[in-house]
């Protein structure tokens, strides 16, 4: 039953998710409403960081504000000249341009009708779904598509008691002497010179940084994951120390970034009439926590689906239209490889500081290719087996018995 003022797509939100999908079904000329608790020219509070090839390969790479060519990590101990050395990626990586980033997906969405208001509650009735929002006022569409990020309680998934989360604390700034060399970007400095023993017994942290230009430079400490999460202080202290190691102070903060999301929430169940997008639809890499390149290639395929079921059959309801697009979002290949990012995940939250150094360093030595395709998801399943076998066969013992789960007995 199509309802009068029912559009055929509701989307739910108004962050990266929720502009990718929302972008790509207006293309297909669907009605598409979106609702959102703050405007959607709000700036986005995070800086999202991309390999350049992701967007490259979609032909997006014009959205980079900022694009490193000398990409390094640090995986050794710190001390003497060999702990020193870096790692080279000899890979492109940017930062996207928000406003700009932002701005492309809003105007896509040309003709599409935002409503500022906070969801409270979605519900489906008589085939389709209708959603109620804090002001008393209700919206119907065929099928609502949640994007309102990891913390929505809307979208139903199973139990986990503790969800491992990506934390870090990071600061745009100026600095007494630069933190990473000129026109650099280090994706992870594991170098653990400036810790005490207490502090190396923790869940380990790396920093992120990288060189803005005009003596501006990003340091961001991170804990790639942990459950329960390193907290805030914690991360700051640690930044703090590892800057005053090597003699350098902030000397102006223009932004201070907190960041926490989940690594590994549970796939939602892909049988309920609410379809999700992003953060709510577990999309982040469980590996490395990244999501905006899965939002850019996952969005059409899933949007063409919607707009073929919509168009071809206006009798299918919320849950049939829903059963169908989860299918094309989560399909059984993209669920396996989940899989097999969550376990590799779970290993990495057991080793210390010195094996995930260790393993780290092993990763790296894989083709670019390998590494590049494992961090963008962009390898098919076979493929990805393979290279998860490369990894284990060139693997140092400890790193390969860490690997496997087996305790440890030498
Ligand atoms: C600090 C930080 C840095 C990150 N950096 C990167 C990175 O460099 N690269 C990368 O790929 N990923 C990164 N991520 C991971 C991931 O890409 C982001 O979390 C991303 O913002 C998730 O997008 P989203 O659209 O799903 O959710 P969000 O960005 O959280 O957007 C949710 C939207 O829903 C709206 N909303 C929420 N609840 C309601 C409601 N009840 N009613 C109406 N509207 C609602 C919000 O107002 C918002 O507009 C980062 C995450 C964080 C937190």
């Amino acid at each position: 039953m199509k309802l009068i003022n029912c559009a055929d797509v509701l989307v739910l939100g108004a962050g990266p998710a929720a502009l990718c999908i929302a972008s790509e079904l207006v293309q297909h000329g669907l009605d598409v409403q979106a609702i959102a608790s703050q405007s959607p020219e709000e700036p986005w509070p995070n800086t999202y960081g991309i390999w350049a090839e992701e967007l490259e390969s979609l032909n997006m790479a014009d959205l980079l504000e900022h694009r490193w060519t000398k990409t390094v990590s640090f995986f050794g101990s710190g001390q003497g000249d060999f702990g020193k050395l870096p790692t080279t990626h000899d890979f492109d990586y940017g930062l996207f341009d928000q406003k700009a980033f932002q701005k492309t997906l809003l105007k896509k969405c040309e003709g599409l009708s935002w409503i500022i208001e906070t969801v409270e509650s979605i519900v489906f009735k008589e085939g389709n779904t209708q959603v109620k929002c804090a002001s008393g006022e209700t919206f119907w569409a065929r099928i609502v598509i949640d994007a309102s990020g990891h913390k929505s309680s809307f979208v139903k998934r199973p139990y986990k008691e503790l969800v491992a989360q990506q934390a870090a604390y990071g600061v745009v700034g100026k600095f007494s002497s630069p933190p990473v060399d000129k026109e650099q970007f280090v994706l992870m400095d594991f170098r653990p010179d400036h810790l005490n023993q207490k502090q190396l017994s923790e869940p380990p942290s790396f920093l992120y940084a990288m060189d803005f230009g005009n003596d501006i430079y990003f340091v961001e400490e991170t804990s790639l994951a942990s459950a329960p999460p390193l907290s805030f202080k914690s991360l700051k202290e640690r930044l703090d120390l590892r800057l005053s190691h090597r003699g350098i102070t902030i000397q102006e903060i223009l932004h201070e970034e907190h960041c926490l999301f989940p690594m590994n929430l549970p796939l939602p169940y892909l049988d309920q009439p609410l379809l999700a997008f992003g953060g709510s639809a577990s999309m982040v890499h469980p590996a490395s926590g990244y999501m905006v390149g899965a939002l850019l290639r996952r969005s059409p395929s899933l949007a063409k689906e919607l707009a073929k079921l919509i168009s071809i059959n206006p009798k299918l309801d919320s849950y049939h239209l829903a059963k169908h697009a989860w299918k094309v979002l989560w399909t059984p290949e993209l669920v396996q490889r989940h899989r097999l990012y969550q376990f590799g995940l779970e290993r990495l939250m057991s080793f210390d500081e010195q094996l995930l150094r260790k393993f780290f360093a092993t990763f790296f030595k894989l083709p670019t290719r390998h590494w590049y395709g494992f961090l963008a998801n962009t390898l098919p399943l076979p493929k990805l087996v393979i290279v998860m076998l490369r990894l284990f066969y060139i693997a140092p013992l400890e790193v390969k018995i860490g690997m496997t789960g087996l305790p440890k007995i030498i």
